[in-house]
């Protein structure tokens, strides 16, 4: 007996008050996507918890895919038998053979929505306990902290059963906090802050700066291969490429080598500002994490942010390299980060930035350059590209159905 659907509980989802229905549609919108390899599995949702029923597609490469589901804290698989003993103690037995082993204790643990049926919870809990206890002697019940628990819902079409609890990856739903831009490189940082970005809800569309000839097809190609990666945790991803060369030239010309990482920095936060409100979005993401390099101390994060009020969020800001390092791993954009092709900042930076720039001083540097006309010669000139977009256009007809 296999199970025939995954159920999908929620976590913080359940405190979003009025809102909850619009965040429950959005994750069950994400689920259809995440699952369009899958194409006969069904999503069916409803305000505390969501199935998936599985149509006969694999349960482990469905469940795999929702472990990259922001919004999901934990999934079971779901038996579904027909309401009579026989067929509910089959099932229990076929649940704990997976559980089992020498020793160890489990209990029974029913729930009766159908009131109807002819055995009450005690006798139910009874019954299938000693079916499963007979089927396996080693195993003991044990009502205290049991190793496992086979829970059993009676309900008006059917008896559900499920006993393995799989952690889901947590935070909210992609596209639920709203739309963010986020500054990607080629490097290790920017992408884990794309990540950290989506795991609590934000839809982001990336930024990258290049200066051709000075950086290579490849060094873009990777920045592109890495939002290519973090599709993996959302939808497609608008990948938005600037071209950075003049205003990278005008700096090195008027801008004293100390200062040049700063107004670099500057020019980049001003374009991308210029993006996010022309695409409506609602803040600027990007991989700092404090002390970490010249233009991540407080003095220079404070020159550099002046440029903007708008909101400017920085999930790796506390924490260390081995850390960033960690979770680049564990979404495996790290071997592609550590490809070495240069960037825009790195040919273009000396290498003693100052690391306590003054504003005054930014201020008067840049005066000598045409800010306004760099940045709207920048903005006019990018190209967009839809990373993971053409997955989507092949299957959009094949979700409509679903829901
Ligand atoms: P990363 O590993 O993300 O490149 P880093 O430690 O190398 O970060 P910096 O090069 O100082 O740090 O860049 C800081 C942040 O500025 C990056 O995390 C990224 O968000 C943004 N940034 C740097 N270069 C670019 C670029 N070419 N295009 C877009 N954003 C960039
Ligand atoms: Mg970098």
């Amino acid at each position: 007996m296999k199970p025939s659907q995954i159920m999908v509980r929620y976590g913080e989802l359940s405190t979003k008050g009025k809102n909850i229905n619009d965040f429950i549609q959005l994750l069950a919108q994400n689920i259809k996507y995440a699952l369009k390899d899958y194409p006969k599995a069904k999503v069916q949702w409803h305000r505390d918890r969501t199935y998936i029923v599985l149509h006969g597609e694999s349960e482990e490469g469905v469940i795999a895919q929702l472990k990259n589901v922001f919004g999901i804290q934990t999934m079971s698989p779901v038996i579904q038998v027909e309401k009579t003993l026989e067929a509910v103690e089959q099932a229990a037995i076929s649940l704990a053979e997976k559980l089992q082993a020498p020793g160890k204790s489990f209990k029974i643990n029913t729930r009766r929505a159908d009131h109807d049926f002819a055995y009450d919870t005690i006798e139910l809990n009874r019954r299938i306990g000693s079916a499963v206890a007979q089927a396996y002697p080693e195993l003991v019940v044990k009502m205290n902290e049991p190793d496992f628990v086979i829970f059993v819902e009676v309900r008006d079409n059917g008896i559900y059963l499920y006993a393995e609890i799989i952690q889901g990856p947590g935070g909210m739903p992609v596209g639920s906090a709203g739309r963010g831009m986020l500054m990607l490189s080629g490097g290790i940082d920017s992408p884990v802050a794309g990540y950290l970005s989506m795991k609590r809800g934000i839809e982001i569309e990336a930024v990258h700066f290049a200066s051709p000839p000075y950086t290579s097809p490849q060094a873009l190609q990777k920045a592109k291969d890495l939002a290519a990666k973090l599709t993996k945790y959302g939808r497609e991803i608008k990948f938005i490429e600037v071209p950075f060369t003049e205003t990278q030239e005008e700096i090195k010309r008027v801008i004293p080598e100390g200062y040049i990482m700063t107004v670099t920095r500057r020019m980049m936060l001003r374009i991308t500002e210029s993006l996010m409100h022309q695409r409506k979005a609602l803040a600027i993401m990007n991989g700092e994490s404090l002390g970490q390099v010249a233009s991540q101390t407080l003095e220079s994060m404070r020159a550099i942010n002046a440029v903007t009020c708008v909101p400017i969020l920085r999930p790796l800001v506390a924490m260390d390299k081995t850390e960033i390092v960690k979770i680049a791993e564990e979404i495996d954009t790290f071997e592609l980060s550590i490809q070495p092709f240069e960037d825009c900042c790195t040919i273009f930076t000396p290498p003693r930035p100052k690391t306590k720039p003054h504003l005054d001083d930014v201020e008067k540097f840049e005066a000598a350059m045409d800010i306004d006309g760099l940045v709207k010669r920048a903005v006019a000139g990018v190209k967009i590209d839809n990373i993971g977009l053409e997955d989507v256009a092949k299957e959009i007809d094949a979700f409509e159905d679903l829901l």
